[in-house]
């Protein structure tokens, strides 16, 4: 495992090689915006596979005739929450052998999983909603156990560890409250690194490094847009709009569904106003998000790297996500045949992970046997 010394010496390579590199003629505004973005951190730089450029078309924005597509996704990014009165119908993951045999349960699949690791570093990336905390009807009480923090502090003690998530670092800073671990948040437009040393040196301030952030041009316009869908959501019952710094969130998990279509109203009215901001479904969520090609899969590319794991054969990431938002890390994981991708779900559904969870109890047991299985090894 590296040292905390290597790990920094690797981030200042990473830094100087962003200053270093060749500076790309940026072909647009935002381009061009964006790469001052690493402000005294890192100055100028650009970095060909970091590259990033505004997409050309927002197939999520438009005319009213886009709300029925919009409910579509809204239905079927969030199934109806298991309950013990509808779990036959939801719960079909144990009864639908293929889906099985397809993505087999990590916890069973764990000894496969550690040979697998043979000979390489493990790095644990980690979702936090659903993944870490339960998913809950007031997401400012998405509270992880104390049980499932110790195994967390464990893991981060073993292995380089990054919660990726699409929540503000601060606002998930406040419910893992471990300064150990890297923090990728607004689905990875935001990342840090550790508050402190990972062998707690001494003299060490408090301040997180800021690694990344590609997005800070948006910030004015996304705190305007946050203004007008709070006052828009007061006419949905239910509806909440979370600033999470980088892109917005409008949870509707406490919305009845005969008021999603006026939901959707209400946002794609906004949204069109704003062709620089897209939107993405998860889980009883809307996200409002840049239009950039940065994604929770960039965010663990860009985290590798600083760790010095750019195209090493010598890295076994895993990823754990419970979300549509997970699926571009485990997309990258799979594409680039790194380790492995673990989708936290109880019912069936299209992804590129390998293996699946149950819940987050299951994920803090599986933690749990890696992070003894790591102790035990020497
Ligand atoms: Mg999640």
């Amino acid at each position: 495992m590296k040292s905390s010394s290597q790990v920094s010496t690797n981030i200042v390579k990473l830094t100087e090689s962003f200053f270093h590199s060749t500076v790309s003629a940026a072909s647009s505004q935002v381009q061009k915006s964006s790469m001052a973005l690493f402000g005294g951190l890192l100055g100028q730089y650009q970095k060909r596979r970091l590259l990033f450029t505004v997409e050309e078309s927002n197939n999520n924005k438009g005319g009213n005739n886009k709300v029925n597509p919009w409910l579509e996704s809204m239905r079927a990014s969030s199934p109806t929450r298991i309950t013990p009165n509808n779990n036959n119908n939801q719960d079909d993951s144990n009864n639908n052998p293929s889906w099985i045999v397809g993505h087999p349960s990590a916890l069973k699949m764990f000894d496969e999983i550690i040979w697998n690791s043979k000979g390489k570093q493990v790095v644990v990336f980690l979702d936090y909603d659903g993944t870490l905390s339960p998913i809950v009807a007031d997401p400012e009480k998405a509270f992880m156990t104390k049980k499932m923090r110790a195994i967390l502090k464990d893991i981060a003690r073993l292995f380089p560890t990054a919660i990726v998530t699409g929540r503000c670092i601060d606002k998930v800073y406040d419910f893992v409250r471990l300064g150990e671990v890297y923090y990728a948040g607004s689905h990875g437009m935001d990342i840090k690194g550790p508050t402190k040393s990972r062998n707690h040196q001494k003299g060490n301030n408090n301040e997180a490094l800021v690694l990344f952030q590609p997005a800070s041009q948006f910030l004015p316009m996304i705190n305007e847009v946050y203004k007008i869908l709070v006052e828009k959501m007061k006419a949905i019952p239910g509806a909440k709009v979370e600033n999470n710094k980088f892109c917005l969130s409008v949870h509707f998990r406490c919305v009845e569904e005969k008021c999603w279509s006026a939901l959707a109203e209400q946002v794609n009215s906004v949204l069109k106003e704003y062709p620089k901001l897209k939107l993405t479904h998860g889980r009883k969520v809307i996200e409002i998000r840049p239009t950039i090609k940065w994604d929770k899969g960039k965010a663990i590319e860009f985290l590798l790297e600083s760790l010095g794991y750019a195209n090493s054969t010598s890295v076994f990431p895993i990823y754990i996500g419970d979300d549509r938002t997970d699926e571009d890390a485990f997309k990258v994981l799979r594409s680039k045949g790194q380790g492995i991708g673990i989708l936290v779900s109880q019912i069936q559904k299209e992804t590129k992970a390998i293996y699946t969870l149950h819940d987050p109890l299951e994920v803090g047991q599986f933690l749990r046997r890696l992070a003894d299985w790591k102790k035990n090894k020497f």
